[in-house]
């Protein structure tokens, strides 16, 4: 490499917004329908979207109520080398589309289920351009489980740092040691030695972890979010997030009325748990009706947003750290290109260290005043939560809005076309590598879901004998049957 191709890499590594960045995010802003351009939207300012797998390992061992899965996804085969093409080709599309870096999901059934190798060679697939992976798991694996995802053949780890989030709550069914739980609480041993596992794996390999906690919320376990959200809290989970059922996937496993379950009803019990107001309003991913989200410190027990809207001064600092540093990458680059890309940053704009500085005093004072941050550091009792509310929409409304969406019409019917605003304004894409298409995760569950899983069941068509796997739990020997009957 000559000098001058080193140094233009340097420059490009270390510039703090990547040029194809910047691109992605006016495209999707651009993109974006008129009424999510609002001050507070984060898409397209600093943010393209998350994104999530498809079509790869529809398969799961737990039966839960409701299920977004399709009615015969337990009958296709887990496969770990489709699993790795075929996540290779979406994250491909992804790259070229939405830039060098976002946060996407190893979705689809359960991903305890493929093998390990698998597991961690998908992850190393997505990290390669630029995605932070997150596995979305039941959380019922086995700490050896982990060991052979994050280490490689020669015992060494793959990863810095991996995400998991862990799906638990009392609609599930199949758990070992938790087969039919009757209330939340019963969960809490199982969500702590979850998290446990992480704080271990840190211990024995130096591997760190972001680990998200989900709950599935009906009108059975409403009223239980808030001793949820108090219990954990006083876990290691780094984020709290809880999707109101939503009427797609295996109508089976429909059982209530999930309407009265509304994200306003669930934030109301997440901040009686968290014991305090928790402010939202000043960043929005995508539409209201279907996100709401807070980032804030946790100090000692005290939740300190890191924005507040009813704050002008931390409005004013949203609105110019978007407009400067918006799309800056902080993740997965090496130490000293991030230090040179923070002094460039602040350089371009020194203007904007006292708004900075006044903005983190903000913080301090939310979080009860530096003594007690500097108390409650000293205690290991100060980090970053976030608390997310995703509301996915019922299959019997996205089909036709996504099908009038393709043609090119907007519907006049009121809950049609507030169907088809939030899938223009959707944050949570999926990409289709053979039609170059991304496409949002609800019209990807109740529209392409059950056509691709009649696609993978002869592509990838069940061992002729089901797999079986029991645990045993106080005495008692649980068994799951995994060959898609019913349990
Ligand atoms: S359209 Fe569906 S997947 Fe997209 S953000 Fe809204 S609820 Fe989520």
């Amino acid at each position: 490499m000559s000098i001058a191709a080193f140094a233009r890499r340097i420059e490009l590594q270390t510039r703090p917004i990547h040029p194809e960045t910047e691109a992605a995010l006016q495209k999707r802003w651009a993109e974006l329908p008129e009424h999510a351009r609002t001050p507070e939207q984060l898409l397209g300012k600093c943010a393209v979207g998350c994104e999530g797998t498809h079509g790869v390992f529809p398969k799961c061992n737990l039966t839960c109520s409701p299920c977004y899965h399709s009615a015969d996804a337990n009958k296709v085969r887990i496969d770990g080398d489709h699993t790795v093409t075929e996540v290779t080709k979406q994250m491909a599309l992804l790259r070229q589309i939405r830039g060098p870096r976002a946060h996407a999901q190893l979705i689809g059934g359960e991903v305890s289920l493929l093998p390990p190798k698998a597991h961690r060679d998908t992850l190393k697939a997505m990290r390669a351009v630029g995605r932070e992976p997150m596995s979305m798991t039941h959380g019922d694996f086995d700490y050896d489980y982990l060991l052979d995802v994050v280490l490689d053949d020669d015992g060494k780890p793959a990863f810095e740092k991996v995400s998991f989030a862990a799906h638990f709550d009392s609609l599930m069914r199949g758990r070992r040691g938790a087969v039919r739980p009757r209330s939340e609480a019963e969960l809490n041993p199982f969500r702590e030695k979850f998290a446990e596992m992480f704080i271990d794996l840190k211990k024995q390999t130096g591997v760190k972890s972001y680990l998200a906690h989900n709950m599935t919320v009906t009108p059975t376990n409403l009223d239980e979010v808030e001793q949820v959200t108090r219990d954990v809290l006083g876990m290691r989970y780094d984020m709290m997030s809880f999707q109101p059922a939503a009427f797609i996937g295996d109508d089976r496993r429909w059982k209530e009325n999930f309407e009265e379950v509304t994200i306003d009803a669930v934030w109301d019990r997440i901040e009686a748990g968290a014991g305090q107001k928790l402010p939202h309003k000043a960043v929005q991913f995508g539409d209201p009706r279907c996100n709401r989200h807070t980032v804030g410190v946790m100090v000692d027990g005290r939740f300190a947003s890191v924005l507040d809207a009813d704050e002008p001064k931390d409005i004013a600092a949203r609105d110019r750290f978007l407009k400067h540093y918006g799309g800056m990458i902080f993740g997965d680059i090496p130490r000293w290109a991030l230090t040179v890309k923070v002094i460039r940053a602040i350089l371009s704009h020194p203007q904007d260290l006292p708004p900075l500085i006044g903005l983190m005093s903000r913080i301090v004072k939310r979080g009860g005043g530096l003594r007690a941050v500097i108390r409650a550091a000293r205690k290991g009792k100060v980090s970053f939560k976030t608390f997310v509310v995703h509301n996915f929409m019922d299959a019997e409304q996205v089909k036709p809005a996504w099908d009038m969406m393709k043609k090119g019409i907007v519907s006049d019917d009121p809950k049609l076309k507030e169907t088809q605003e939030r899938l223009g304004a959707c944050m949570y894409a999926m990409s289709h590598p053979e039609t170059g298409e991304l496409v949002p995760a609800c019209a990807q569950h109740s529209v392409l879901d059950p056509i691709e899983n009649i696609g993978l069941r002869t592509l990838l068509p069940l061992e002729p004998k089901g797999e079986r796997r029991t645990g045993i739990s106080n005495g008692k020997v649980d068994e799951l049957v995994t060959d898609g009957s019913r349990w």
